[in-house]
């Protein structure tokens, strides 16, 4: 783009008359995970021109006339990491059932624009938004791919769909005289119509994906955090009109019942799946279902609910019984064979402690590289844009990370990402 300016226009002259072509970015690299081969390759060159890599060359290239080289090589470079499960819209604190009545619009969309640059510093250069304020990260989405502003590429699900008083019903421990009572605009569905009218508004809006909580949840001002919170029929009429306007639906689970309707009416991932049974596993194995552990936020929850006052009093008995399990529902899962893709809940834990997640996979039995793989080909497949993102080969998008050292052998180097290229332009 600029190096028109940086060589001066005789030499531009001279290598248009060369018949050469444009100054490429030579990116050398120390050990390189291409996202999809299970060894990592040493004293390799990435050849980037604009934004997609054109050739991965043995040892390091020289580079020729204008030719860029980024030093990586005392590093590990990567394709760049993807989390399918975050909200970019805030971060849970003490404050949070308050700023429900303090924030406006605006604050969120703020709040997002900073979180997205952290999202992005931390290596994640994709993620799948499930679950928003105010649509906020449909409109972020658009944002951040005119490049206006510094962020992840965004699949968005925009508003999260629930039944009445669900997890996902905002207006959950609200007092009575508020009048609350949100209808499937809002994303409150009870009823095969209500469904089907929820999900067309999600399209009608811009979002991607469709997100349904398929019991209760941990962060909700509500009882269970395990009951089933849709009917057979509802969450057929959900992952059927989603599937017409061209959508996948991801489910928010804990309790094995909703869980288990979820995975039967065809939904594409499982989000948490703290009671996943064994017959949950083999039905997710048979339907080609994603498991979608967030471990992390587990691992979170379970932390702060030690802390008096933190959660409220409805709240602080399900983070302290659900979070710790969740590790071991991932060890589970991993061992039966079940898919796995990389997602954290982020929003819950802070932004840019993304990365957190893959020493806790490594912990539940994963070995270092598919935990990776995890985060980039798997991930790429899933949210369909394989063709095109989460592999160092010729021809992709050059989304390209690196951190220091080797994470094969210490996983928590990846929670020091020290370079973030996207679509060819450094970040980091
Ligand atoms: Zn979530």
């Amino acid at each position: 783009m600029n190096f028109a300016i940086k060589l001066g226009l005789s030499t531009l002259a001279a290598l248009f008359a060369a018949g050469t072509a444009s100054a490429d970015t030579l990116i050398h690299a120390g050990r390189l995970i291409d996202g999809e081969s299970s060894r990592a390759s040493t004293k390799m060159t990435l050849r980037i021109d604009g934004s997609v890599i054109t050739a991965i060359e043995d040892g390091f290239t020289a580079p020729g006339d204008g030719d860029t080289v980024v030093d990586l090589s005392e590093s590990t470079v990567m394709p760049g990491l993807m989390d399918t499960h975050v909200h970019l819209t805030g971060e849970y604190s003490a404050n949070s059932n308050l700023n429900r009545f303090v924030l406006n619009e605006a604050d969120y969309a703020f709040d997002a624009a900073k979180y997205a640059k952290r999202t992005l510093d931390a290596g994640f250069t994709v993620v799948r938004n499930l679950g928003d304020a105010f649509n906020v990260t449909i409109a972020l989405r658009k944002a951040i791919a005119t490049g206006d502003v510094p962020g992840p590429l965004i699949f968005s699900a925009g508003t999260s769909l629930a039944s009445t008083g669900g997890h996902g019903d905002r207006t959950n421990g609200w007092a009575a005289h508020f009048g609350a009572d949100p209808g499937p605009k809002q994303g409150i569905v009870n009823g095969v119509e209500d469904a089907r009218k929820a999900v067309r508004q999600r399209y009608k809006e811009g979002a991607d994906w469709i997100k349904i909580t398929a019991t209760g949840g941990v962060l909700s001002v509500a009882k269970s955090g395990q009951n089933p919170q849709f009917t057979d029929e509802e969450f057929r009429a959900i992952v059927e009109t989603a599937s017409d306007y061209g959508m996948r639906v991801a489910a928010h689970a804990h309790g094995t019942e909703g869980m288990k309707r979820a995975v039967i009416a065809g939904v594409a991932s499982i989000e948490h799946g703290t009671y996943m049974t064994e017959e949950v596993m083999d039905l997710m194995k048979k339907h080609g279902t994603y498991y979608v552990p967030t471990i992390l936020a587990g691992n979170w929850t379970a932390e702060k609910a030690k802390i008096d006052g933190f959660f409220p009093e409805l709240v602080r008995p399900k983070a302290a019984e659900i979070g710790p399990l969740i590790l071991g529902t991932f060890a589970a899962a991993y061992k039966a064979g079940v898919p796995i893709v990389f997602g954290t809940d982020t929003g819950v834990s802070a932004h840019g402690d993304n990365a957190q997640e893959f020493a806790l996979m490594v912990e539940g039995g994963m070995p270092p590289m598919e935990a990776i793989q995890s985060a980039t080909s798997v991930a790429a497949d899933f949210l369909e844009i394989g063709d095109t993102h989460g592999r160092l080969q010729a021809g992709k998008q050059a989304d390209v990370i690196a951190v220091p050292g080797n994470p094969l052998e210490d996983i928590t180097l990846m929670e020091q990402v020290s370079f973030v290229m996207k679509g060819g332009t450094i970040y980091k």
